[in-house]
């Protein structure tokens, strides 16, 4: 409890009034310029402050504590030799709890000063509560969306994953249902990868794996298109609203760019692996399913790999 008071009579006696209970250390602060400063350094439970001191206005005084953040919610008992009703209007009107005519009976002050306390300590409590709750609130956000990105991404590549592909899929197939727009989808394999592990090894296998994720990742047209590992060494695009025509270009690019990418294995000569895929486009049938796409895609890619490999077909 923090007394402001000037006189050092008022808080001798306080002292005395309070000393029966030992749950209460009492501050005293006699200057009214210092009792901010010491309310804030203190940090009270309570504050039982003069009304009138030579050095200012007891009101301004609540006024000054209601305004700092640490001192805003303590509860304030006003100390007042003033029994007027005008006088304890003035005081509950600007923000004090409590209103005591110098000097109350011990076991009244006493009884206030646990009463104010108590609902104080009770508050601040309950703030703390709520801002730890808001922080694992928060934590447990981000966890969800880390969680959330991790279920939708491949380990390896960290291309979006199977499950991701089918639902963007789905969703695309769709729209294409329901606005008549065209679908691609561009099935991606690369040629002769198990030779490829046999030679260099299974890591090295994997980093080709990324190089390839790579150049996937590169030759995306826009957000609305998904690459994905579709499963082992197979990739796929899904292209929404893009043409036969467009699709044909986009995997022509990626072709060159997986041909033209040196892969960093430790083999004696630069090799580069490449990729055969098969790229189909369509306005989704009414009743269809996706795997109708999924089907003429994998079609054309079986084509590519039978005329040769390292090569695009589509219509
Ligand atoms: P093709 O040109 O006809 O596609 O021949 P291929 O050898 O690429 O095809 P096949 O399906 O016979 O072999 C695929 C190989 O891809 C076999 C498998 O070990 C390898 N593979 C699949 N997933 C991974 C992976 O995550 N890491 C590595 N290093 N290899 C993988
Ligand atoms: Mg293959
Ligand atoms: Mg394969």
């Amino acid at each position: 409890m923090l007394l402001v008071d000037d006189q050092p009579v008022i808080a001798m006696m306080v002292r005395k009034m309070l000393a029966v209970d030992p749950a209460i250390e009492v501050q005293v602060c006699t200057h009214a310029t210092e009792a901010v400063a010491r309310a804030r350094e203190v940090r009270p439970t309570v504050i039982l402050q003069d009304l009138v001191m030579p050095e200012a206005n007891g009101l301004d005084l609540v006024l000054a504590y209601r305004s700092m953040p640490e001192t805003r919610d303590i509860p304030i008992i006003v100390l007042s030799s003033n029994d007027e009703p005008e006088m304890k209007r003035s005081a509950f009107a600007i923000g004090a709890n409590d209103y005591v005519v110098k000097l109350p009976e011990p076991i009244e002050l006493i009884a206030r000063i646990r009463y104010h306390s108590r609902a104080y300590m009770a508050l601040v409590e309950r703030d703390n509560a709520y801002r730890a709750l808001r922080l694992s609130q928060q934590k447990l956000l981000l966890s969800n969306l880390e969680l959330q990105r991790l279920t939708n991404s491949d380990g390896l590549t960290g291309l979006p994953n199977r499950r991701s592909f089918n639902d963007h899929l789905a969703r695309a197939w769709a729209t294409s249902q329901s606005q008549g727009s065209p679908l691609s989808l561009l099935m991606i394999d690369v040629d002769y990868f198990k030779n490829y592990n046999d030679r260099f090894g299974h890591l090295a296998g994997d980093d080709a794996l990324k190089c390839v994720a790579e150049a996937i990742r590169k030759a995306q047209p826009d957000p609305a298109c998904l690459p994905a590992r579709f499963g082992g060494e197979e990739f796929a695009m899904v292209l929404p609203g893009v043409t036969a025509a467009q699709a044909g270009a986009i995997a022509e690019t990626l072709r060159r760019e997986v041909e033209r990418t040196t892969l960093p294995h430790k083999a004696p000569e630069p090799t580069s692996v490449t990729v055969s895929i098969g790229s189909a486009t369509m306005v989704a049938p009414p009743d269809a399913s996706p795997d109708l796409l999924i089907a003429a895609a994998d079609a054309r890619l079986y084509q590519a790999k039978c005329g040769g490999r390292n090569r695009v077909v589509g219509h």
